[in-house]
């Protein structure tokens, strides 16, 4: 990490939801979470990652962060404070680092627990080339909360509130941790109050376009409430949060879509012909819980003969999301192959047919997910019910188990290392003896 990339936490918040643990004695920041503070945590992770001057914002109770972490000379830091005389939201405080930082800096919530990979993101971000980048993940409760839309380049395009009617949507959900360019300070120009998400993020995506979502599969909750505060350390404690870092290899449950997780009928050209099979999101709402990470690879040659255009296609993926995610489950990557050998047809799109490394029996989209999710494919399970999810699987390097309750399986072709009847009975097999974790 560059040494001259600063860390500002924001530590002013009341935290009445804890109040049965602060007894309004100490502020949040301060509860401790598997036997130390949340906010030396933050501040043990960051520095992990090359990180050595902080910015903390107090408020409410600030007293006690100053005495314990003092100018931060104990913990190998350099600590400087920023007192909010009165609660100026969760970014109004912002003001006060006008002119006091020159380049883009990470800002933390002082109410969450991470393991992110930082070197990655910032790069991500000098990348795109945006003043906001903001981390991004789906999560098992997306129809009660605040969604972004992204276009192809990750840009955010729109925030949907969880108080306005939505239909179909992504599952992407804002996890208020952030990359910030200096640029965005400018915009302050006294200390008034001021909402990250509502005003700063909305504010810039509306006026100048240049906010992008970081979407990854690291380990980032808050710990808002006494229950999350216990499921979060107990992750902590079983090594699930830096388990999740990209910087170890993950471990996946590759799934296939149609006739695995839902209804097979031929080619899906229409949301409505989407119907999810039995306890299919219940199975993957089980892999969000426990150690694997849950992604779709997927043929869809209707792209290729010209049956289901772009927007056609996202709007099949967003029923997809929907449905699943009011059950609670959420997939962590999905992959499309779009191509098709074969020309001829009417409507097609000569571009997508070809004979690509992409079209399962091939195994090209679980090598891109494996580069881009940083996957281990042995230690990896494909699940489908056709020849060509097994093949592909084996191709891989994976494990493999075929469902029977989708597509006959073609005769004359290797078979899986186990088979059984729905998606449900295969993550039972894949996950016997594992631990799960709360909600995500
Ligand atoms: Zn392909």
């Amino acid at each position: 990490m560059d040494s001259m990339i600063v860390a500002v936490i924001m530590a002013g918040g009341k935290g009445t939801r804890l109040s049965s643990v602060t007894g309004d004695e100490i502020p949040k920041p301060m509860v401790r979470i598997a036997g130390v503070p949340i906010l030396e945590r933050q501040l043990m992770s960051l520095k992990g990652c090359g990180i050595t001057k902080f910015y903390i914002v107090v408020g409410h109770l600030g007293e006690k962060i100053r005495e314990y972490f003092g100018d931060g000379g104990a913990f190998g830091v350099t600590i400087e404070y920023i007192t909010e005389e009165t609660p100026l939201g969760s970014a109004g405080a912002l003001y006060y680092l006008k002119g006091k930082i020159a380049e883009d800096f990470f800002l933390v919530f002082g109410d969450t627990v991470f393991d992110i990979d930082l070197d990655a993101m910032l790069s991500y971000h000098r990348r795109k080339g945006g003043a906001l980048t903001l981390l991004a993940h789906p999560n098992s409760h997306p129809f009660d909360s605040d969604l972004l839309v992204v276009d192809d380049d990750c840009k955010v395009t729109a925030l949907l509130s969880k108080k306005e009617p939505r239909g179909d949507y992504f599952n992407l959900v804002n996890a208020s941790f952030f990359l910030v360019s200096p640029r965005v300070l400018d915009c302050f120009s006294a200390p008034e109050f001021r909402d990250m998400e509502k005003d700063v993020v909305k504010g810039r995506m509306e006026r100048y376009g240049d906010v992008y979502a970081y979407i990854t599969t690291e380990y980032i909750k808050d710990v808002g409430t006494v229950s999350r505060l216990r499921s979060v350390g107990q992750d902590i404690v079983d090594g699930t949060v830096s388990a999740r870092n990209r910087k170890h290899k993950q471990r996946c449950i590759f799934l296939d879509r149609d006739g695995t997780v839902n209804e097979y009928v031929g080619f899906v050209t229409k949301p409505d012909q989407l119907r999810l099979l039995p306890r299919a999101a219940e199975a993957i709402a089980r892999i969000n819980r426990s150690g694997y990470l849950a992604v779709i690879v997927s043929n869809q040659p209707v792209l290729a003969r010209g049956e289901v255009d772009k927007e056609g296609m996202a709007a099949i993926w967003r029923r997809f999301e929907r449905l699943l995610g009011e059950c609670g489950a959420y997939v962590d990557g999905t992959y499309v192959c779009p191509h098709h050998p074969d020309r001829g047809f009417e409507g097609e799109v000569a571009a997508l047919k070809i004979d690509c490394d992409c079209r399962k029996p091939k195994p090209g989209l679980f090598f891109r997910a494996a580069e881009e999710l940083s996957i281990c494919l042995e230690d990896s399970y494909c699940v489908g019910d056709s020849w060509r999810d097994i093949a592909a699987g084996i191709a891989a390097g994976c494990h493999t188990v075929r469902l029977t309750c989708g597509e006959p399986f073609a005769e004359g072709h290797a078979d899986a290392e186990y088979v059984c009847s729905d998606l449900y009975e295969a993550v039972n097999y894949i996950l016997n003896g594992e631990k799960e974790n709360g909600d995500t």
